[in-house]
């Protein structure tokens, strides 16, 4: 399975017609029924929290693309609403997003690279998390036994921790991607294991680090 950090997914639709057809409406009823269909390119969204930039993307190729968001750690497939074989387009979008990986150096790495390129960069020095890593891994923590943690222990205490923005980067895509391997069919379950023993070890360093060392961001006031 690959595994990919995309920037902005564009996709196509034929069909905005019905809100055209409202803006048409307000202006002249006479003219509604020449409207054409027509092609409109949307930036694809979370089908959670509607952010559009930075999803993990992943699958084999000639499977159907399937994306974790980055902020809530929703895990989707998605839907079209214009012309055409959904499936197909999917499969698309996926070879899409697997040439692109090429290009761009790391945007492939695996779950396990990540989490321990944090763990490294933490120790090190080189990568502070903010408030809000901080917030979800201590809650991440307090949920269940590492062996045990689950996608939606993830993505629940992502949702937990918002509000979106405060939390780093890094570890959004270090969750997202753990999120997905947990997700993938046909999981390995020593990689598996791996990952999470990280995930904890990750977690458990940077709740280690002392509030006031960490980067002034606005406090989140989501509750759990
Ligand atoms: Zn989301």
């Amino acid at each position: 399975m690959r595994q990919i950090k995309v920037g902005r997914i564009l996709t196509r639709s034929t069909d905005d017609r019905m809100e055209r057809l409202a803006d048409r409406l307000a202006e002249d009823a006479s003219s509604v029924a020449d409207l054409p269909a027509q092609d409109v390119v949307r930036p694809l969204a979370c089908a959670r929290c509607q952010s559009d930039e930075q999803h993990i993307v992943q699958g084999r190729p000639g499977e159907e693309i399937t994306l974790v968001c980055r902020w809530c750690g929703q895990v989707w497939t998605p839907e079209w609403r214009g012309g055409g074989d959904a499936a197909e387009a999917n499969q698309t979008l996926l070879e899409q997003a697997i040439a692109e990986a090429e290009t761009k150096a790391g945007s492939g790495a695996g779950a396990t690279d990540i989490l321990q390129v944090l763990l490294d960069g933490l120790t090190a020095g080189e990568w502070t998390p903010t408030d809000a890593d901080r917030l979800t891994a201590t809650q991440l923590l307090s949920e269940l036994p590492p062996e045990e943690v689950t996608e939606s222990v993830i993505s629940g205490c992502m949702r937990a921790t918002l509000p979106y923005g405060s939390r780093s980067e890094q570890f959004g895509e270090a969750l997202a991607r753990t999120i997905g391997v947990l997700v993938a069919p046909g999981l390995d379950g020593s990689y598996g294991r791996r990952m999470l023993a990280l995930l904890t070890e990750l977690a458990r360093t940077i709740t280690a680090v002392h509030p006031d060392d960490l980067p002034a961001r606005p406090a989140p006031t989501a509750s759990a």
